[in-house]
């Protein structure tokens, strides 16, 4: 079984053998309450299907979470008065993911909580975006062929 298969927490989870403060529930999608907040209001988006990264969900269940997460949103900012916030999405132990079960956190931003980014922007290389962008496009091509 590879590593997008594997069963993990979040599965429980799902199944209702591990209790979480549910915020939101279809067929298709699971939110609740993050047990380690960043701020007030941190709340999981999960897709039912298990997967581990975002590149790896199918059309259906990536469609079944942006139909919602906007949703969502609008109710952590109602709940908790934000009116600022991050989406972020973790794929990898290295990009700091640690629970193996595709998740979109939403955490609004206070003055004193919320996520905090470092950020370093560099310079795009012309070059190196026209070869980007070739093998990209590719890429994109033989996707919508499988
Ligand atoms: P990530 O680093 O993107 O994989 O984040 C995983 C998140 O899952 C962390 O913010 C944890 O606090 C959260 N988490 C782990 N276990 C639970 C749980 N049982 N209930 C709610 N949130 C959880």
């Amino acid at each position: 079984m590879d590593q997008s298969h594997q069963a993990t927490i979040f599965d429980k989870i799902i199944a209702g053998e591990i209790p979480c403060h549910r915020v939101y529930e279809d067929d298709r999608v699971l939110a609740f309450l993050d047990i380690g907040p960043l701020s007030p209001g941190h709340t999981l988006v999960i897709p039912k299907e298990r997967k581990a990264h975002l590149h790896q969900l199918s059309d259906d269940a990536a469609a079944a979470i942006g139909r919602v997460l906007p949703r969502i949103c609008r109710a952590v900012l109602q709940a908790t008065g934000a009116t600022a916030y991050n989406v972020l999405q973790n794929n990898g132990s290295s990009a700091h993911q640690l629970v193996m079960h595709v998740h979109f956190h939403i955490i609004p931003k206070f003055e004193r909580d919320g996520l905090g980014i470092g950020w370093k922007p560099g310079k795009l290389d012309q070059t190196q975006a026209k070869a980007l962008l070739t093998r990209m496009h590719a890429a994109l091509e033989a996707d919508r062929a499988r």
